[in-house]
């Protein structure tokens, strides 16, 4: 029988201290204070656990905090990452930076989006080191700025660390995330010669030519319908963002259309620029007239981690064990850092508390989950990384 080694009170603790430091994402808002205190806190608690850990400054105002705790070897090595990075609260109708315990709960800005899921993967940590196991493989403990933006803080971490699987303690109410989507932001614009609105024989309508990119990409959405990723459900394509025309008594001379395409899994950055040259040539060859060109200007591909994956059956097999729970394998919503793992050949799969209020004006998280992430994580840990 599986004794857990979690401090629960050391970890809601743990989790108040985090909360309290004001750690908005600066490039999402302008003059936020960014993650470097935060990352600062969260390397000395490591070292305080007895691990090697360090302060990475990425740029002013931005750091990792990243620690190691050695195994003897033989064994496997596991990540165990989270954001240190949270959204703004100017909108919140709580006090963002006091968390307040209530019913099981506990408020403020990050409690949810993550510092809870940080909290449950480090409070596991805390435990496999408080239960003097000797682990085989090492465990790498990644406290990451900016996944909010642009995820700098994975993309720095991965460049310098190799591990065989890795948990992202992302909310995922103790069910795996495996797979999520990708996306691609796509400017379309086309071409049209600004003259006086009487002058039909030369002037060119930009805003018309776009009618049949609107109408193709309508289409593409529906013919998008037809393939289904087992959880993830298809692909699609919008248009966010429509631009153009000087003034009523002139032809257009160009109009911008801003698309998002969602890809699913096998779907990749070509794929969706086959696509829209398809459909622009498609429109030209029928239309002389018709001049467009595109850029995509942000891409992030989807992810797909087989359920079959050892770190998944871990997952399982700990769950079921530690918390008496079989956690289902779901898909995430939004895109996620363990993409950027797995593009590397990591698996790598969000796994973490319950609650509710990302980016909301009320956010908080179950602490019961908090607590029972923790024991699943703790028995992972051990069972990933092999005990001597
Ligand atoms: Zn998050």
């Amino acid at each position: 029988m599986f004794k857990s080694c979690v401090d629960e009170k050391a970890a809601t603790e743990l989790l108040k201290a985090l909360v309290k430091i004001d750690s908005v994402n600066p490039t999402l808002v302008p003059g936020a204070k960014g993650e470097e205190e935060i990352a600062e806190y969260v390397a000395n608690w490591l070292r305080g656990l007895g691990l090697k850990a360090k302060v990475d400054k990425i740029e002013a105002k931005r750091a990792n905090a990243v620690g190691t705790l050695k195994g003897v070897g033989g064994g496997k090595s596991l990540m165990l990452n989270g954001h240190i990075d949270t959204v703004g609260y100017d909108y919140m109708t709580i006090d963002p930076l006091k968390p307040v315990v209530k019913e099981g709960r506990m408020y403020g800005r990050g409690t949810f989006d993550m510092k809870g899921g940080l909290v449950a993967s480090l409070a596991a940590l805390k435990a496999v080191v408080d239960s003097g196991t000797q682990l085989k493989g090492d465990v790498v403990v990644a406290g990451v700025c900016d996944e909010e933006f642009a995820s700098i803080g994975t993309e720095r971490v991965m460049e310098k660390t190799r591990v065989d699987a890795a948990i992202i303690g992302e909310p995922s109410a103790l069910q795996i995330e495996r797979c999520h989507k990708g996306f691609a932001w796509i400017d379309v614009e086309t071409k049209g010669l600004a003259t006086h609105g009487s002058m039909w024989e030369t002037g060119v309508d930009a805003i018309a030519k776009m009618g049949n990119v609107l109408t193709g990409l309508e289409a593409i959405g529906v013919k998008l319908q037809k393939k289904k990723h087992p959880v993830l459900g298809p692909a699609s394509v919008h248009a966010g963002i429509i631009k153009g025309g000087l003034e009523l008594s002139t032809y257009p001379d160009k109009c911008l259309l801003q698309i998002e395409r969602r890809t699913i899994p096998g779907e990749e950055r070509k794929d969706v620029e086959a696509e829209v040259e398809a459909l622009l040539k498609g429109i030209a060859d029928k239309d002389l007239k018709f001049k467009a060109s595109y850029e995509i200007t942000f891409y992030r591909g989807p992810m797909d981690v087989p359920e079959t994956a050892d770190i998944c059956q871990t997952i399982v097999a700990c769950s079921k064990e530690a918390i008496k729970l079989t956690p289902a394998f779901i898909g995430g919503s939004g895109w996620m850092d363990t993409q950027i793992m797995w593009e590397k050949g990591i698996p790598a799969v969000a796994y973490g508390p319950a609650g509710e209020g990302a980016h909301a004006a009320v956010e908080w998280v179950d602490l019961d989950s908090v607590v029972d992430a923790a024991k699943v994580q703790e028995l992972v840990i051990r069972r990933f990384c092999g005990e001597k």
